[in-house]
Order: C-alpha cells, then sequence, then structure tokens
C-alpha cells in the first residue's frame, strides 16, 4: 500500500477507535491468523464484585452483605475481622478482584456503621497471577488463588468449586497460615463479546483463551463463547511461552490484554493489542490500542488491516 493508503488507514482507525504504532503494526494484524484472548478485563468488563464470602466455622457461610457474620476459623477472628484485614492488604492492588474485595468491605463497614478506620497492611507485595500477601495488625495475610482444594477445610473446598462451577474466581484468604475464608467473585462478559468472538472467527481467525484463572471458572466462560481452545491457571510466563509456541507451529499470533499479566505474552506476540481501559503496563507493550469499550474493535481493526493492504476477505 501507499504511504497515503496506510496514512488513512491509521486515521480510519484512529475514528474506529483503534491506535495502530505504525505501518509495521497494520501489516502484522493484516497477517494474523491465531487471537490469544485473556479472560479478566478483556472478555470480561473487569468491574468485579463479591458475591458470597464463605468463612470456616459453623453457619457462617454467608452470601451478601447482611449475611456475612459469625466466627471464623482462626479463634478470635470473626468473618468482618477477615474481611478487614483481607482488604487491608488488597488496598495496595490495582487488580479487579482487589477492587472488588475492598468496595465490598466498604460496603459492610457501611452496614455496621464502622468508624474506625481500616487498618494499613505493612510489608505489602503483590504477585502477578497469584495474588498479594502483607502484615497486618501483626499477623500475616494472603489474598488469592487457592491452591490444592485437597488442603482446604471442606466448607471453603465446597464454596471454591461452586463458585467456579459459576464462571466466578474464588480467592482464598490465608491469615497466619490458616486458610480463613473464601470470597466468590463475579464479573460479567462484556455484551459485545459474542459478536465479537463470532466475527473474528468468521474472519478464519482461530481464538484461544488464555487466563490466570483455574480451569473450571476458566471452561464456564469459553463454553459461553464456544471457545474450545482454553489456557487456564497461566502464570504471567506461562500466557507468554504459550505464544511462543503457538508461533512455533506457524501461527501468526495476537494477543489481547489488558492486565500487568499480559505484558510479556504482548511482547511476544506477532501483534499485541492492548484494551484502553488496561493497565499502563499492558499498553506499553502493545502495538494496537483499542480505545473504545467494545471488543468488536478487534475484528474492526483487522478488517481494516485486510482492506488496505489489499487482502479482501
Ligand atoms: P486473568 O489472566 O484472567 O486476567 P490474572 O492473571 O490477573 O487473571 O489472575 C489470576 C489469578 O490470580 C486470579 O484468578 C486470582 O486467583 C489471583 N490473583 C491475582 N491478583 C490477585 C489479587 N490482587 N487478589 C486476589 N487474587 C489475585
Ligand atoms: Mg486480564
Amino acid at each position: 500500500a501507499t504511504p497515503t493508503a496506510l496514512l488513512a488507514a491509521t486515521g480510519r482507525g484512529a475514528q474506529l477507535g483503534i491506535l495502530v504504532s505504525g505501518p509495521q503494526a497494520l501489516e502484522r494484524l493484516r497477517r494474523i491468523d491465531t487471537l490469544v484472548l485473556d479472560k479478566t478485563g478483556t472478555l470480561t468488563t473487569g468491574r468485579m464484585s463479591v458475591i458470597a464470602m464463605t468463612v470456616c466455622a459453623g453457619d457462617t457461610g454467608a452470601t451478601g452483605v447482611s449475611g456475612v457474620a459469625g466466627a471464623a476459623g482462626a479463634p478470635g477472628l470473626t468473618a468482618d475481622e477477615t474481611l478487614r484485614l483481607a482488604a487491608a492488604v488488597e488496598h495496595g492492588s490495582e487488580h479487579p478482584l482487589a477492587r472488588a474485595i475492598t468496595a465490598y468491605a466498604d460496603l459492610r463497614r457501611e452496614a455496621l456503621a464502622e468508624h474506625r478506620p481500616p487498618p494499613a497492611a505493612r510489608h505489602f507485595a503483590a504477585t502477578a497471577g497469584y495474588g498479594v500477601t502483607g502484615e497486618v495488625d501483626g499477623r500475616s495475610v494472603t489474598v488469592g488463588r487457592p491452591g490444592e482444594l485437597s488442603a482446604l477445610p471442606a466448607p471453603l473446598a465446597d464454596a471454591v468449586r461452586t463458585a467456579e462451577t459459576a464462571g466466578h474466581t474464588a480467592v482464598l484468604v490465608t491469615v497466619d497460615g490458616t486458610p480463613q475464608a473464601v470470597f466468590s467473585i463475579g464479573d460479567t462478559l462484556r455484551p459485545d463479546c459474542y459478536r465479537a468472538v463470532d466475527h473474528l472467527r468468521r474472519l478464519g481467525l482461530r481464538p484461544v483463551l488464555a487466563t490466570g484463572d483455574r480451569t473450571a471458572t476458566a471452561r464456564a466462560v469459553a463454553g459461553h463463547l464456544g471457545i474450545t481452545e482454553i489456557h487456564a491457571g497461566a502464570l504471567p510466563e506461562e500466557k507468554a511461552a504459550l505464544v511462543t509456541t503457538l508461533k512455533e507451529h506457524g501461527g501468526r499470533v495476537a494477543v489481547v490484554g489488558d492486565g500487568v499479566n499480559d505484558a510479556a505474552a504482548l511482547a511476544r506476540a506477532d501483534l499485541g493489542i492492548a484494551l484502553g481501559s488496561g493497565t499502563d503496563a499492558a499498553i506499553g507493550a502493545a502495538d494496537v490500542t483499542v480505545l473504545r469499550e467494545d471488543l468488536q474493535a478487534v475484528p474492526d481493526a483487522v478488517r481494516l488491516a485486510r482492506r488496505t493492504l489489499g487482502t479482501i476477505r
């Protein structure tokens, strides 16, 4: 294509809410045949909320803000205390799951007319794809991905299964090494993602779901969209390794993502596509940024590149 045509395409892209880093990116966009899609924040809105909080002991498995009450697993820790500790640590995280937990704790504080300020966490650390840790009120608190279910007390293991079967994300709270509570955190698919994934398939692209979330949750979401290729439990480096494998098998691979956890995969891909609503890390690693709140921009971008550079399908 002529420089003028490329310039026009870049301008047209901007009108469509698609920022392309340069002519090479348009050229690579035209050629991609495999699309690795992140789940949280990409196929889903990323606006998550706590749907249930289950604590360990007795009848304290609770749903809804008013239902959180009673004693949790460790002596002297109520469900509300556990929630306070979890929220204090999540305060340091930008993750959509963290926002859900802190918002839930705020609602609960309001419901209880709690006037103490939320406690502060020390030694905060976040591990992409796993979760967060910190020290609150002298206790060591972790909030994140549940490990082996067999290591959990039955009510918490059940809560994890129930959450994941529903396509929600289960998040475990551990205090001083003792599993205390499970949050079931729900997110909704972007309303446009059905049409966008369908459109991508019609453009001949192969969709692959890659997520740090666990298999059951990933399957529930992929099932809605008819995506059969799923890579769940993928740490950030594993998402990048998946891209390498797909490329080695001859794929021309684009990645669509939003998170810090997607940055390595976006950089590794033939073409990285970041959502403008995503993190700076994702946008910095990408060749294309989608500014509109609509996944349909991805097939639109592919069509634009193909049209400009002369392969209309
Ligand atoms: P995705 O790939 O779907 O965008 P992530 O890689 O961001 O998901 O997260 C993977 C998993 O890591 C989550 O399902 C959760 O279990 C855990 N996790 C990551 N960050 C946090 C956090 N701040 N709080 C709780 N759990 C977290
Ligand atoms: Mg994400």
